[in-house]
């Protein structure tokens, strides 16, 4: 049944103590036109593509119609309703109190049948919530389109995200941003929406009773339980370092498998330090920043999550930030992996109680229990304590899949410890050095033959394919020589590697971890006028072709587009930045 009876909220802040959600209607939308689905998307929640063209399909993801109840449910047990989530978070380093689903309701949790993995479904853009706070509860289609694509994107590169179902234009719906822009709702889907800031609020609050509920449905349902979460070290493994037991700290070196269990909720914390140490370091290796990384937009699941000002590198410069209004460069690609780590500083402060530690903002009550200040600090130091052996761990893992990925996209299958410098190190200095395509450096080594290689006249040459058409970097000479230097020791490692003649096997697996197309910010404002533009709007589903299957050569679409999408950023269109206003 629909039900829209609700009241609406009056304008302005609404604090919720106590509770993680408040059950909210969408908006109702005039005039929706469906603009695009994933097909991708779609199987992954267990939907054929036929049921995507339905009225009611339509209508739920409009938010014109509310499945509050399915027939196959009875009262006992329970109905579903839409819920808005209750979070804080801080945003630049800063604690910015309540902020909440502002502008998302997610509507209800549904299991794949095949894979067994459920998904919360949410609609972004579908109107107020009690966090709105004094914004309108809207999203414009300008970054719906961006957030649609990308989330599509990464997830087809392999890269942890939330999900994107499908895109629904609000032709009734006119926002004022910085100009009157079309409305749009993007119905998207995540195994968990829970953020770090979920966490920030109860803590920041002194809510332990929440905080605690939190963490254990977090381990219990969005992790899966408590036996799945990391315990011990793999058999075999001798790091000392970073792992807590019921009676302290393991200092000594030990096989994993000798270790203690360690308290449940230390364990929560290096399941979530891990998700997201891998999470970071893919993004890193290929390219990709979020450009807010407040705790608000960092999820307990390690998935990119909230997309705004993202971007992927252009020509590889470590200082980039696409966000316009990040001045100090504090959400820059090269302080990503930083960044994250900062956040999940924050999560352990409020999980050190629940560590069987202190907690580093909550002294005070601690000395109000009875607990002497001196034991307070105590407590706080052994909460520190855990963080920073988890540092060590998040580093370990961030490193170790960082190097893989590298390791894989540059043609390798072995790791050598000088790969780290020689090879990715000085290919990253060079691009940077000559501004240099950090994407086109990966897929054109890719179709590199080892014999091209063989003389130093050949390296130079085949240096030039790391330029753009037509613009070699203004120290050509200089650039050819280093680039040749570095393909004659990236030529011994595949060699090393593969032994000789055995080009087109690793042309392939390199092809397969080296995308061709790349939602660049150029193309998603490209698309987002075109679809603007109504005549042009089957540009969308076209473009989701090569978002879908990036590694791909060709589509089968149009030779041209394709070819000027997945080739060198037009003049004055590289790295662009974005401001916030979506
Ligand atoms: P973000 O910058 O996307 O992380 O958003 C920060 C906070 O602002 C979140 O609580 C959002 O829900 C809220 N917010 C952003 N835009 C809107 C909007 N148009 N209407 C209501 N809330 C919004
Ligand atoms: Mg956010
Ligand atoms: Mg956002």
């Amino acid at each position: 049944s629909t039900s829209h009876s609700a009241p609406r909220q009056t304008l302005g802040p609404r604090m919720v103590k106590e509770a993680l959600y408040t059950y909210v209607p969408p908006e109702p939308t005039a005039d929706p036109e469906l603009l695009c689905v994933s097909p991708r998307a779609l199987r992954d929640i267990g939907l054929k593509e036929a049921e995507a063209q339905t009225e009611e399909f339509k209508a739920v993801f409009a938010g014109n119609k509310i499945l509050t109840w399915d027939e196959q449910y009875n009262s006992e047990k329970g109905g579903i309703y839409p819920w808005a989530q209750c979070y804080g978070g801080y945003q630049f380093g800063q604690w910015a109190g309540q902020l909440g689903d502002g502008r998302a309701i997610s509507l209800f949790e549904t299991t794949n049948p095949q894979t067994g993995t459920r998904y919360e479904i949410q609609l972004k853009g579908a109107g107020r919530t009690p966090y709105s706070r004094f914004a309108d509860g809207k999203a414009v289609l300008r970054s719906s389109i961006r957030e649609f694509v990308v989330s599509e994107y990464l997830n087809a590169i392999g890269i942890p995200t939330t999900r994107a179902l499908a895109l629904t234009l609000c032709k009734g719906t006119r926002i004022m941003r910085e100009r009157i822009e079309p409305g749009a709702i993007v119905a998207r889907f995540a195994q968990s929406w829970i953020r770090f800031g979920t966490f920030d609020l109860p803590r920041m609050r002194g809510d332990r009773k929440l905080l605690r509920q939190l963490a254990d449905y977090t381990a219990e349902h969005v992790y899966n339980g408590w036996e799945k979460l990391p315990s011990k070290l793999p058999p075999g493994d001798t790091k000392e370092t970073y792992f807590q037991t019921n009676t302290g700290v393991a200092k000594d070196t030990v096989e994993g498998s000798a270790l203690e269990e360690e308290n449940r909720y230390t364990r929560l914390y290096r399941a979530i330090v891990r998700a997201n140490a891998l999470t970071v370091a893919k993004w890193q290796a290929y390219g990709f920043m979020n450009g807010v990384l407040n705790t608000d937009n960092t999820s307990i699941l390690g998935l990119s999550i909230d997309f705004g000002p993202f971007a992927f590198l252009d020509s590889f410069d470590p200082t980039y930030t696409p966000n316009h209004d990040d001045h100090m460069l504090r959400y820059s690609y090269r302080n990503q992996p930083t960044i994250i780590w900062w956040n999940l500083v924050r999560l352990g402060e409020a999980l050190g109680e629940l560590m069987g530690a202190g907690s580093t903002v909550d002294t005070e009550t601690f000395v109000e229990k009875g607990v002497t200040e001196e034991q307070a600090d105590e407590l706080v130091k052994r909460a520190e304590g855990i963080i920073e052996r988890c540092g060590e761990e998040y580093k370990a893992v961030f490193l170790a899949e960082y190097k893989r990925l590298m390791t894989a996209r540059v043609g390798l299958k072995t790791q050598k410890e000088s790969d780290f410098n020689e090879l990715f190190s000085e290919l990253l200095d060079f691009l940077e050095a000559y501004e240099l395509d950090f994407h086109h450096a990966f897929r054109r080594l890719s179709r590199f033959a080892l014999s091209e290689l063989k003389t130093e006249e050949s390296r130079k040459d085949m240096a030039g394919r790391f330029f753009k058409a037509n613009e070699a970097p203004r120290q050509e000479a200089e650039s050819r020589e280093r680039i040749a230097k570095w393909l004659d020791k990236w030529a011994a490692r595949v060699k090393e590697d593969w032994g000789e003649g055995k080009d087109e096997e690793r042309q392939a697996a390199m092809l397969a971890v080296n995308p061709n197309f790349v939602p660049r910010s150029w193309i998603l404002d490209e698309l987002i006028e075109r679809v603007e533009k109504k005549s042009e709007r089957d540009i969308l589903p076209q473009i989701m072709k090569l978002n879908l299957d990036p590694f791909q050569e060709s589509w089968a679409w149009n030779e041209n587009e394709e070819e000027r999408f997945c080739g060198d950023v037009p003049k004055y269109k590289g790295m662009m930045q974005c401001s916030c206003s979506s």
